[in-house]
């Protein structure tokens, strides 16, 4: 007799219901992590090298409470099925996820072991049910600042109570055999993943670190500092909560305990600047799970039809970071070389994409779901359908961002563009942003030779931009 825990986006030990589900039952737990088939969006190459690192500290975890990560490849309901069979468990619990392939499978695995075992699902990766959240028509929200009103009401500003991390877990007399992580072949064979890896610890205890380490120094700069790409003024925790080495119940509870110790009733304007972003996350969420269908597809169905480009070449200069728009670039670098591009530049490089290219937004999502170790499909599609105008509560599609200006008001002492374009350090701050606007004796000056150090941008944005506005014209005839 023993309870199977099933983990996915979940690999924590502490506010893990699911585990104390187990834990609770007074019998073996016996905790486990499937690789799934490929399926729509299955994890790109990046999530891959972080899901590796991610279970590997979650195994050390589970080995220093006398307990194992049992790991298993294949359809779960068949993974599991034979777990069960070899194990004698009697229940199965896991925390419910909102991908629409993710469900499906949940689904199929509640069909399958149902009978057999007790199954309990339950919230461990959101701030609140998304069935929980609806508009006084009971619909769900298309827009975040309702969303976000409602978010606050239902959770107030108490500190919600999060489960702890039990110290010691019952194991089952004898451990079924199962694969090694190195049997998942997480990593690459070309070994791109080192660098990568450097940038981020993967276990709890790092994305605990990571938010005391933001808490401590930076949240009451937040409201100024998230919009600037060099400095450290936004938290980077997203990885984490995006594999659940930390939920947002952690997050939230966090701030209101440090408020509370502050003699605050509530939470700093600044800190609740930052909790409004962890509430686009759980927004991303409530919209993916209420409209599965914007994985591929516009939110907006006036977009069904709209007249996208295609150009493989310009793509993949998008891609490789050679556009010849330093803040693009430097963008694009950034998430080649760490999997990760800090927000204002995500919207940079997302708008550059869709308009000045006029490529389907679908094209930029796919890149960063390869290359980012944060890629999460209700995040990313909500991100990628706000920018392409398309989306929930979108910016609309004339707006579009003059990379220029970005640069300037964003960076403007270019310390971004240099910590990634190595090669245009040398120019001066006037001249970094738009070196092909620098004169002939400042680019020799800074050894840059446009065109081989350094691309020629590759469109003019003013004539990118009214081509953008002539297709959005277009697409309202169709
Ligand atoms: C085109 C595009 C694609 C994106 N793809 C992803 C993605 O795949 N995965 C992902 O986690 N985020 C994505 N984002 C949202 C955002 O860029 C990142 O969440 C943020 O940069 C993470 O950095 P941070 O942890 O320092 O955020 P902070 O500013 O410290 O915010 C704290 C947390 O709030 C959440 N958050 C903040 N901003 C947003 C936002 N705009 N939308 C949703 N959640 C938010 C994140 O979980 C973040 O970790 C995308 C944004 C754009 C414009």
């Amino acid at each position: 007799m023993s309870t199977l825990v099933w983990l996915r986006g979940d690999l924590r030990l502490n506010d893990q219901p699911a585990l104390q589900f187990a834990v609770a039952r007074g019998q073996p737990v016996i905790p486990v992590f499937v690789l799934e088939p490929a399926a729509p969006w299955s994890p790109g190459a990046a999530s891959r090298v972080w899901l590796h690192d991610a279970l590997a500290a979650l195994g050390q975890a589970f080995e220093a409470r006398g307990s194992r990560l049992l790991l298993g490849v294949g359809p779960p309901e068949v993974v599991l099925a034979e777990l069960a069979a070899a194990t004698g468990a009697t229940a199965l619990s896991f925390n419910a996820r909102v991908e629409p392939a993710g469900r499906a499978c949940d689904a199929r695995v509640e069909r399958a072991l149902g009978a057999r075992l007790t199954v309990r699902v339950f919230n461990g990766s959101l701030l609140l049910d998304p069935a929980r959240v609806a508009t006084g028509s009971g619909t769900p929200y298309r827009v975040f600042t309702p969303f976000w009103r409602q978010v606050r009401a239902l959770l107030g500003n108490a500190e919600p109570a999060v489960l702890p991390a039990p110290t010691r877990l019952l194991a089952p007399a004898v451990w079924p055999a199962t694969p090694s992580l190195e049997t998942l072949a997480l990593l690459p064979q070309v070994r791109w993943d080192l660098p990568l890896r450097a940038h981020w610890p993967a276990s709890e205890a790092a994305a605990h670190a990571a938010m005391a380490r933001f808490l401590d120094t930076a949240i009451e700069g937040y409201p100024t500092a998230r919009d600037l790409p060099a400095s450290a003024g936004v938290s980077r925790l997203s990885p984490y909560l995006h594999l659940g080495q930390l939920s947002p119940q952690q997050v939230w509870r966090e701030v209101h305990l440090r408020a509370a110790g502050d003699g605050r009733m509530a939470p700093s304007a600044a800190a609740l600047s930052w909790l409004r972003q962890l509430a686009w996350r759980e927004f991303a969420q409530h919209l993916l799970w209420h409209f599965p269908a914007t994985a591929q597809a516009p939110l907006r169905p006036e977009f069904d039809r709209f007249p996208w480009c295609e150009d493989g070449p310009g793509l993949r200069r998008w891609c490789r970071g050679q556009t010849g728009f330093p803040i693009v670039d430097a963008g694009l670098r950034e998430l080649w070389q760490t999997g990760w591009m800090h927000n204002r530049v995500r919207m940079i490089v997302a708008s550059f994409l869709t308009k000045d290219l006029g490529l389907h937004w679908l094209e930029g999502a796919r890149w960063f779901w390869d290359t980012l170790i944060d890629a999460n499909l209700a995040n990313n599609t909500l991100g990628w359908q706000w920018v392409a105008g398309c989306g929930a509560d979108a910016a609309p599609y004339f707006r579009i961002f003059n990379p220029l200006t970005q640069s300037l008001k964003f960076d403007p002492q270019g310390e971004y563009l240099r910590r990634w374009l190595p090669e245009l350090a040398g120019l001066s701050n006037a001249d970094l942003h738009a070196p092909a606007q620098a004169g002939p004796l400042s680019l020799l000056a800074a050894k840059v030779r446009l065109g081989q150090d350094y691309p020629a941008p590759m469109l003019d944005h003013g004539l990118a931009r009214v081509a953008a506005l002539a297709r959005l014209k277009a697409s309202k005839r169709c």
